[in-house]
């Protein structure tokens, strides 16, 4: 055993927590979690909230992954006393524990004087009021940032009628997500939807007068009734400010998830799982991926590790996809941006492609489009299918 505490404090209540619970209990633990989240909507779940969501009527539903058995303290925690494992709350005091697993994400990262009433996505109170504003009958919106939250949204108000134009520094949409590969088809995608881009352009201002926003790019004026902000998210990590962690992008952990302070020691039963944590490899470099599937598989890998066994959950390749302009896009292992693209499958009427990426001898990483078979058998390593 690596002798399991039994009070547990589980600061976010989402993916990665969920599934460190759910192990737990289907491992036989007894002891008690409490749960703290500052957001009075938690849990539920984030993707759907730039598709699904967006299209409908309904509220945001109540995620079912959740164990019900465990009830959410709905409050901010602000600080952290490493050495006794204690939160601190915005109100109802503090809780002390045998151990703390942040567990708190990311959030929106917004641009430098951005004005007020520019919109972003990162909670359910930023999708209802994107979709307030829809329904109050806007008709164009100006998306700042092709990442894959920019490029859903665009996908999204696109069939919801709207005149979107996307705007962003790099030159590719999702340049993150596919390590620069497939810029082409994606910028494809957008335009067969209508989706006008500026790519390679800094946004120069933004304003607003009674009638519309103006978002000016090389020179050029943009108006739209809405103005959306996907720049990317940043680790929830400033209420750790004073509490001597190594928070330099992320909360920098091993690879059980235990959390290192500043001066490089192991924090004692301090663990962080899900987006805010950065993960040390086997050559000691860190790096921070934000997806629902390394979320969950954090969890479930801090739930083994308590039960006393080497989890093998985080031996499997990174796992991400993202679903838009009608396409349901995978990525299976580390994309090497240097890597040959070779398109192995195609079919045309359903959009449908799986390109492998870098040698085939060598473990390579999939890209799958619309081909959800093939790119389970190719990330299986079994032969692909005619
Ligand atoms: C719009 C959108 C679409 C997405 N689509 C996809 C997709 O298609 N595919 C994919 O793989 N991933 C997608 N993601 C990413 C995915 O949702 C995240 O990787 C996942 O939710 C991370 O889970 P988590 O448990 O680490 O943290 P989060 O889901 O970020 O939850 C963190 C929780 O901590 C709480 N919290 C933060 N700070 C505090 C504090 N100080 N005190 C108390 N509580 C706090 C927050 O309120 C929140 O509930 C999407 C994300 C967004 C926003």
């Amino acid at each position: 055993m690596n002798g399991s505490p039994s009070r547990v404090a589980i600061v976010g209540a989402s993916v990665a927590s969920a599934m460190l619970i759910e192990r737990s209990l289907e491992l036989g633990f007894s002891g008690e979690f409490v749960v703290i989240d500052s957001d009075p909507n938690a849990p539920y779940d984030r993707p759907p909230l730039s598709k699904q969501f967006l299209l409908g009527t309904g509220p945001v539903e109540r995620a079912d992954w959740w164990p019900e058995s465990v009830t959410i303290i709905n409050a901010k925690a602000i600080g952290l006393v490493t050495a006794q494992r204690t939160v601190l709350l915005d109100r109802l005091g503090e809780i002390q524990a045998d151990a703390v697993v942040i567990a708190t994400g990311a959030g929106s990262i917004r641009l430098p004087n951005e004005p007020a009433g520019v919109l972003s996505l990162r909670t359910a109170e930023d999708a209802l009021a994107i979709r307030a504003a829809v329904d109050a009958g806007a008709k164009s919106a100006v998306i700042i940032g092709a990442g894959t939250i920019g490029s859903e949204l665009a996908s999204t108000l696109a069939q919801r009628g709207l005149r979107v134009t996307v705007v962003d520094l790099a030159q590719k949409p999702m340049q993150r997500f596919f390590s620069g590969h497939l810029g082409e088809e994606a910028t494809a995608w957008m335009h067969q939807a209508g989706v006008v881009t500026h790519l390679g352009v800094a946004v120069e201002s933004i304003s607003r007068n009674a009638e519309n926003w103006t978002v000016r790019v090389s020179g050029e004026d943009l108006q739209a009734d809405l103005v959306i902000s996907a720049v990317g998210a940043r680790p929830n990590t400033e209420w750790l400010s004073y509490s001597g962690l190594d928070i330099a992008n992320g909360i920098r952990c091993n690879a059980h998830g235990k959390a290192f302070l500043a001066n490089g020691d192991v924090a004692e039963e301090i663990y962080a799982i899900g987006d805010v944590s950065s993960r040390q490899a086997e050559d000691g470099s860190f790096s921070r991926f934000e997806s629902w599937t390394q979320a969950q598989r954090h969890g479930a890998a801090l739930a083994e590790y308590f039960a006393g066994f080497e989890s093998t959950e985080l031996e499997q390749a990174p796992y991400g996809w993202t679903e838009q302009f009608g396409r349901m896009i995978q990525v299976h292992g580390t994309l090497p941006p240097q890597g040959e693209l070779v398109q192995v499958y195609a079919a045309d009427d359903r959009n449908a492609a799986l390109y492998r990426v870098g040698p085939s001898d060598e473990d390579p990483a999939w890209i799958g489009v619309n081909a959800p078979r093939h790119f389970s058998r190719a990330s299986m390593g079994l032969s692909l299918l005619s």
